[in-house]
């Protein structure tokens, strides 16, 4: 599948989006907004597009913290009218995830007017959803059409903004996971989706020092880089052009925050932080020798099915069962196929410390996230180094992905 969807960046894009509503023949929206997205553009839509003759509802979501989860989706589909009139969504990546949720669920389409470059998740199909404190990805739709107002996005708070680089950073390890699977669990792979994901997250990189500024051409080059790569999941039918063991991070400290209560971090923020901590794996894996490696598998047991599941009831609680679940190819391994596995990545070594070679080293990305004024590392997230160490250790049991931490896990590192 081609998405074609019109996107539009600039400082037209109330004008322009209206415009697409008349060619659509739309002539009535249901707006949903937090209290801070209101404010910065909702209001600033809802009056013109009032003016313009369109009837629109609209629903602002209030509380501490507005989450993806149960609480909001039921508001949201209590308000909205049932006419099959589309959404839009004024906000950053979980507003939007609300509405793509509700409006799919609703059978009719949304708008996305982002008012952050803080995610790349506009475009994307799968809605990232807390249900029952389980972080889970729901397949839903992209949105009919994107419109960025460039200057509330310039406008908007600086950690939202090094949060959107964050997440664009997180592609480096997410397409190197991706070719990885690829090579060593047979996953689903598209050469030319990566390129254009690769490209995308490379011009972002690129402008960190603007970004940093808030300058016109930093904003636009980021979210255009986080739209294109949403773009790239869309196309590639899944999300592994842009999540892999750096998102699974990020899930596992969500998950965390979640269950004891305390306040949530933003996803690119976690996203940029774990980046530099699967850096680590890969820099290891370029330096050790095929040798070694061989050395180190036949010393690796067939990991003990029953012994896994228990480890995972304790990890992971009340919602261990999901984790089985997705972990069912791995925990299913016979001594066979785990001695076939371990033989391909001898066989392939050469070919994994390619990938890794893709990987900056971690001091470089610790770098790009201080220059665009984000937290570096893990203290700066307020996690502890014993949050730390568990997602390093079992967030790869999150998600039925081959990563480099599943490789770390066979490697034994
Ligand atoms: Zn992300």
């Amino acid at each position: 599948m081609k998405p074609q969807l019109p996107v539009y960046i600039g400082s037209d894009a109330i004008p322009e989006l209206i415009r697409y509503c008349r060619a659509q023949k739309f002539d009535r929206f249901t707006l949903v907004a937090d209290e801070n997205t209101y404010a910065a553009l909702g209001q600033r839509l809802e009056n013109a597009l009032t003016q313009g003759g369109f009837a629109v509802k609209t629903i602002v979501l209030t509380g501490r913290e507005v989450i993806p989860d149960e609480h909001y989706v039921v508001q949201v589909l209590l308000e909205a009218p049932i006419d099959g009139r589309p959404y839009l969504a004024v906000g950053s990546g979980t507003l939007t995830d609300i509405v793509r949720f509700a409006s799919h669920r609703t059978r009719t389409g949304f708008i996305s007017v982002p008012t952050a470059a803080s995610v790349d998740g506009f475009t994307s199909v799968g809605a990232p959803m807390v249900i029952g404190r389980w972080k889970q990805t729901v397949q839903t739709q992209p949105p009919l059409a994107v419109f960025a107002d460039e200057m509330t996005l310039r406008a908007a708070p600086r950690l939202m903004i090094a949060s959107g680089f964050g997440d664009m950073m997180g592609k480096y390890t997410s397409l190197a996971d991706w070719e990885l699977g690829a090579i060593l669990w047979d996953e689903p792979y598209d050469e030319a989706i990566d390129q254009r994901a690769r490209r995308a997250l490379n011009r972002c990189m690129a402008n960190a020092e603007q970004i940093r500024r808030a300058g016109e051409a930093g904003i636009c080059s980021q979210m255009e880089g986080l739209i294109e790569t949403g773009l790239c999941m869309v196309e590639a039918g899944n999300s592994r052009p842009a999540g892999g063991s750096e998102h699974h991070l990020s899930h596992y400290w969500e998950m965390t925050l979640l269950k004891e209560g305390r306040p949530a971090i933003l996803h690119g923020a976690k996203v940029g932080v774990a980046t530099t901590l699967v850096a680590r794996r890969y820099e290891k894996i370029r330096h050790m020798t095929r040798d070694e490696v061989s050395v180190r598998l036949a010393a690796t047991p067939l990991p003990d099915r029953e012994r896994e599941i228990a480890l995972l009831q304790n990890v992971f609680g009340a919602v261990a069962g999901q984790s089985i679940l997705e972990q069912a190819p791995f925990l299913d391994m016979t001594a066979e196929s785990f001695g076939q596995l371990k033989a391909k990545i001898v066989e392939r070594w050469q070919d994994i410390q390619a990938i890794a070679a893709t990987v900056p080293a971690p001091a470089d990305l610790v770098e790009l996230l201080r220059t665009v004024g984000g937290p570096a590392d893990t203290r700066a997230l307020g996690l502890n180094e014993n949050e730390v160490a568990m997602a390093e250790k079992y967030a790869h049991y999150l998600r039925n992905r081959f990563t480099v931490m599943k490789l770390a896990y066979i490697l034994g590192l």
